[in-house]
């Protein structure tokens, strides 16, 4: 009874997460199970469309025949192959870092790194819109804990100062925001670190593959590569879209975290075809940077053209492109009839976002032709304007 009156106060509240069900595979156009063929997707995190790549499914296949499909064990005991060895290696080459270790998923990388890092000699200042596996993940370390004002500098150097009498400290921040679509000013944290001698930590997971002129992230693209101490990042997004994430770093942070990191002790090593998605992914994009930048010009389409038919999109260069609409029930019923329309968009709203400042969140990707761009920028006109979002 109790948990059916929970259940009750989510729908009250208007906040319940409904799933639609996907016949088919990811990728721009869909099939939803029930109905729905050609739909446009606009909300997967599916950046390079490697999800549903032909090159990269049979890497998988070929590693599931070869490798069988998984480990039944950690990697300590006997869950290390050769091919979880290769990637890793693989993933410290392409951040250009010294080594590099697997998790089942970024979360469990962000849930394993605090804890197995800092002691409660030090502190960790962390960015307050920072991912929830983040926020979990120091909770769980005993660490002295500051939470800055989002990408505010001002903030972040005053609780520097305080942080002072610590022995370590760790600045923590997303690389690119996922509900803005906003990147951390990473030159600045790192001036600052430099400046008040802290480590910087970034996740990323929504940058990973795409940002920077070689697809190696926001560090790349802000020119600051050897200045980020530690990247934790996902092989679920841009990089195949299996499952499974990474900490990259100093050799001795990462011999420390195999072991220490809980998540990592104890818990199943990537499945074999898991492991050949990302790692074909990998070779695709160090191969040539060519998906990478489609898909910012597609970005740059998409961006330029909302605004001009008069919408406000947060962010600036980013794939993730909100549409800010303020109204959550004017987010909900836009996107509703936007799928009515055959794409595919998904409103946020309080509590995942701020109150009055819902969106509908539109993730762009390089399979996208320019045409599926077109038709996007002219559903959201259509609906924008039926609904009152637009003049
Ligand atoms: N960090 C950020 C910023 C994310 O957006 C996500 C996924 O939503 C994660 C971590 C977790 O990644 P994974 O899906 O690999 O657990």
């Amino acid at each position: 009874r109790r948990l059916e009156s929970e259940l009750e106060d989510i729908r009250g509240a208007g906040t319940w997460k409904n799933e639609r069900v996907i016949a088919s595979r990811q990728g721009p156009h869909l099939r939803l199970a029930g109905g729905g063929a050609g739909i446009l997707n606009f909300c997967a995190n599916n950046y390079l469309g490697l999800s549903s790549h032909p090159e990269v499914i049979r890497a998988a296949v070929e590693a599931l025949e070869k490798f069988g499909a998984g480990l039944s064990s950690v990697r300590f005991i006997c869950g290390t192959q050769s091919i979880h060895k290769d990637l890793e290696e693989k993933i410290a080459r392409f951040h250009q870092r010294e080594d590099a270790i697997l998790y089942a998923s970024c979360f469990d990388a962000n849930a394993g790194i605090f804890e197995a890092l800092l002691t409660p000699e030090d502190a960790v200042l962390s960015d307050e819109l920072n991912h929830a596996s983040i926020i979990d993940g120091i909770r769980l370390c005993k660490a002295n804990k500051y939470r800055y004002k989002h990408m505010d500098m001002g903030d972040l150097e005053a609780k520097l100062q305080d942080a002072q009498k610590h022995r370590l400290r760790l600045v923590a921040t997303d690389g690119a925001f996922s509900m803005d679509g906003d990147i951390a000013p990473l030159r600045e944290i790192c001036e600052l670190a430099q400046k008040y001698d802290a480590l910087v930590f970034i996740d990323e997971c929504h940058a990973t593959g795409f940002l920077g002129p070689n697809g190696r992230g926001t560090d790349e693209l802000l020119g600051v590569m050897d200045k980020v101490t530690i990247i934790n990042s996902t092989l679920g997004k841009a990089l195949g879209g299996a499952a499974g994430g990474y900490t990259t770093g100093p050799k001795p942070l990462i011999d420390l975290l195999r072991q220490r990191s809980r998540p990592y002790l104890f818990s199943n090593s990537l499945p074999p075809a898991v492991v050949g998605c990302a790692s074909k992914a990998l070779d695709l994009l160090m191969e040539s940077n060519a998906i990478a930048q489609s898909m910012a010009a597609k970005t740059q389409r998409f961006r330029s053209k909302m605004t001009a038919a008069g919408f406000t999109i947060s962010g600036k260069d980013h794939p993730i492109c909100p549409v800010m609409l303020g109204d959550a029930r004017l987010a909900a019923v836009m996107a509703e009839d936007m799928l009515n329309r055959g794409i595919y968009v998904i409103g946020f709203s309080y509590p995942v976002v701020p109150k009055g400042k819902a969106r509908i969140r539109v993730q762009i990707s390089a399979v996208h032709s320019d045409e599926d761009i077109d038709r996007c920028v002219e559903a959201f006109t259509e609906v924008g304007r039926k609904h009152g979002a637009l003049p």
